[in-house]
């Protein structure tokens, strides 16, 4: 059962995460300044206010696409074993591809979602990742962008939930039980 006895401390403000995303879209403007149609994925459920956002800053041509994989549940722990849930609706071979994830943790799930993709055969696959625990990492795997790397703890916000909660805050924060 998740706990409800928590509060939130604000560790990434809205203001700050916004910044952070204008220059990471000049980047991605920049590595596919030559691309046709570049396909923007999203790894259900916790990057869909990221992908939003980033896209809307992004002046190219974009096509979006979403991918679940298996996660955390409710609890706090990686399970290990990643699943593909849900796959992509379109087609990516021979396309440029850009993976747009909300944390990088242990790594096994960015890891096991570019194998995935890679044997479609893409011609360019990236990844982005808003944020990045360096020193939680089991598998040796790091995004081609990151937002911000982050400490050790359990952060929400901005897409990310606890037990389906706070998703819809404007921030990232990070959980604090309290007895
Ligand atoms: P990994 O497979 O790298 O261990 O975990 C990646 C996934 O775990 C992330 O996409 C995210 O969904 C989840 N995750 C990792 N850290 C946190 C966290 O601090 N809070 C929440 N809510 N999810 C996290
Ligand atoms: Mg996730």
């Amino acid at each position: 059962m998740p706990r409800t006895d928590y509060v939130i401390d604000e560790m990434i403000s809205a203001k700050s995460i916004a910044a952070r995303i204008e220059a990471l879209a000049k980047d991605i403007e920049a590595a596919f300044s030559g691309t046709e149609k570049l396909v923007v994925v999203g790894l259900l459920r916790g990057s869909f206010v990221f992908i939003a956002d980033l896209v809307r800053e992004l002046d190219l041509n974009v096509e979006v696409d979403f991918l679940e994989a298996s996660s955390y549940g409710d609890g706090m722990e990686s399970s290990r074993e990643v699943r593909i849930l849900k796959d992509l609706r379109g087609e990516i071979a021979g396309r440029d591809v850009l993976v747009v994830e909300d944390i990088v943790d242990t790594g096994f799930t960015l890891s096991h979602v570019v194998r995935f993709l890679e044997s479609r055969d893409p011609a360019r696959l990236r990844t982005i990742a808003l944020l990045d625990k360096p020193s939680r990492r089991e598998v040796d795997i790091k995004a081609d962008w990151t937002g911000f790397e982050i400490p050790d703890e359990f952060v929400v916000g901005y897409g990310i939930d606890y037990a389906q909660r706070n998703r819809n805050l404007p921030f990232i924060g990070k959980v604090r039980f309290v007895e």
